[in-house]
């Protein structure tokens, strides 16, 4: 198939353009080919029609961008540049990306499959706020002094410097804006970076390499190399120059990750899987409530590690509740989603499309009642109705795996007492977040408190800020992305004693 010659009434003049060309992976500020020569075809999975290709990096293209980020960390004008000029730069990027914001995500909608909507508002706009937020702490990336207590005359301070040479490893959900969560703290911190894209979804990063260069970043202080998991991410996480690993993706993956950065004890973080309850209180505004859990779910294709994916609703108002969800739910349209008029695109690919329809044949299996979707629909592509479960255990595999797509569990709670409505929030080997519905400000407060979850949103779900920490308890990862703690998980502390 020709891909240079796909078209969509919808797609803009750039992205055409992107989509037409011979596309490279960005090293050492050149566009390169993978030195095997392999590709990887790229689908749009509303169609699965083959839209582009992309290198097939492997361990020898890791090598020559690591060698590129090492140089530029170690040599290279970057080492030498100025917090101000950092911040600069990163705040260019937001600038640039605000000029192709509607490129941008024109692209993510034909590689990722979500509506172009909300490709423009949530992730390109989460992009552009991520840099702007990121740029303000090159200046602000402080040491102190320390008041140490051994005998004599002691001048003891801490400062903050750049971790080194990061590898970045991306998952297809949210492409662009997982890039940019990863890509503006390091560069606030003053690393260089090696980035790899998933491979379903490598467009938006390598126009986003574009703009790197537009920018002025010098050369090597970031690589964008696409490849496959195993190969070109493997010999990413495996290297023994690379200083430090930031991955997002699965929690197989995560503990992959973690095993092989114990090569040379590379600093780690990860962000993980999640299996988020909701919990609705009968005092809660209900319509609201509805609408909430339903987008907590069905938001992205139910492909967000935060999903609403156990919802928890009191025996009082749990029919009312379903009822409402169902609804919401039958009413959500699918199709391509450059179509502005659309709610849900497809999932990703043929891979996820087994794994969710696979999930809601084992909840049928295990007994659950599908009250809504459950199907596929007509089209071709890889869509996925919304789906609602009910009559679901705490023991159902669809209860207590990770899904990652449209599809609820809803279960009924009777109590009260929020020790034991904490019980069954906590009742999972993940910990990422969490959404609590109730006018009680001590319900909500209280419960949030016991919540072992990363977020816990009251009246809202999947909620997310540049400033705010975000991350997981247990096996939802380690670390957090975004805010202070993001920028500080890319430097490492020195400390300097002076005895005077
Ligand atoms: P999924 O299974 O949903 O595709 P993954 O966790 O496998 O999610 O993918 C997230 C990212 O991790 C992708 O960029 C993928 O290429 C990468 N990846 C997959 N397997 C490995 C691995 N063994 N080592 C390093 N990276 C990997």
């Amino acid at each position: 198939m020709n891909y240079t010659s796909v078209s969509h009434p919808q797609l803009g003049k750039g992205a055409t353009a992107f989509l037409a060309k011979d596309l490279r992976m960005l090293i050492d500020g050149k566009w390169v080919a993978a030195k095997s020569g392999k590709t990887i075809d790229v689908e749009d999975p509303a169609t699965q029609q083959i839209i582009a290709s992309v290198p097939a990096g492997s361990a020898a293209d890791i090598d020559a961008a690591v060698r590129a980020a090492r140089l530029a960390f170690d040599k290279g004008p970057w080492s030498r540049i100025s917090p101000a000029d950092r911040s600069r730069l990163i705040w260019k990027l937001a600038d640039l990306l605000e000029t192709h914001a509607d490129e941008f995500a024109e692209l993510e909608t034909i590689d990722n499959g979500k509506p172009v909507v909300n490709a423009r508002r949530g992730d390109v706009q989460g992009a552009i706020d991520v840099f702007r937020y990121m740029a303000g702490w090159p200046t602000r990336l402080t040491g102190e002094t320390v008041p140490v207590s051994s005998a004599g005359n002691w001048h003891v301070y801490t400062t903050r410097e750049p971790v080194g040479v990061v590898g970045q490893i991306i998952p297809w959900n949210f492409p662009l804006m997982m890039a940019a969560w990863k890509l503006a703290p390091a560069l606030a911190a003053g690393c260089t970076i090696v980035l790899k894209p998933a491979e379903q979804t490598p467009l938006t990063a390598l126009r986003f390499g574009e703009i790197i260069q537009e920018a002025g970043f010098p050369d090597g202080v970031v690589n964008i190399v696409t490849g496959y998991g195993e190969e070109a991410g493997a010999a990413l996480a495996e290297h023994p120059d690379v200083d430090k690993i930031a991955f997002t993706g699965s929690t197989a993956v995560g503990k992959r990750i973690v095993k092989a950065a114990a090569s040379n004890l590379k600093r780690v973080s990860l962000e993980l899987g999640g299996k988020s309850p909701a919990i609705v209180f009968p005092d809660a505004d209900l319509e609201h409530a509805i609408a909430g859990t339903a987008d907590a779910i069905f938001y992205n294709m139910g492909q967000c590690c935060t999903a609403g994916s156990r919802l928890f609703a009191h025996a009082s108002v749990f029919d009312r509740i379903v009822e409402g969800v169902v609804e919401k739910a039958s009413r959500l349209k699918l199709g391509h989603g450059l179509d502005t008029s659309v709610n849900m695109g497809p999932l990703v690919s043929q891979k996820q499309w087994d794994r969710v329809t696979g999930y809601i044949e084992s909840g049928r299996t295990e007994g659950a009642q599908v009250l809504t979707g459950g199907t596929s629909t007509d089209k071709s592509g890889y869509f996925v109705e919304p789906t609602v479960l009910v009559t679901t255990r705490g023991d159902m595999k669809v209860v207590r795996e990770e899904i990652f797509g449209p599809v609820v569990c809803v279960q009924r709670f009777d109590s009260d007492e929020l020790d034991s409505v904490a019980r069954f929030a906590n009742d999972t080997d993940y910990g990422l977040a969490a959404s609590i519905w109730t006018r009680d400000l001590r319900t909500a407060h209280t419960l949030a408190r016991k919540i072992r979850a990363g977020t816990v949103c009251i009246n809202t779900h999947n909620y997310v800020d540049p400033a705010l920490p975000f991350g997981g308890f247990k096996q939802s990862g380690w670390g957090r992305e975004m805010g202070k703690e993001a920028v500080e998980h890319y430097t490492e502390t020195k400390a300097v004693a002076a005895c005077l």
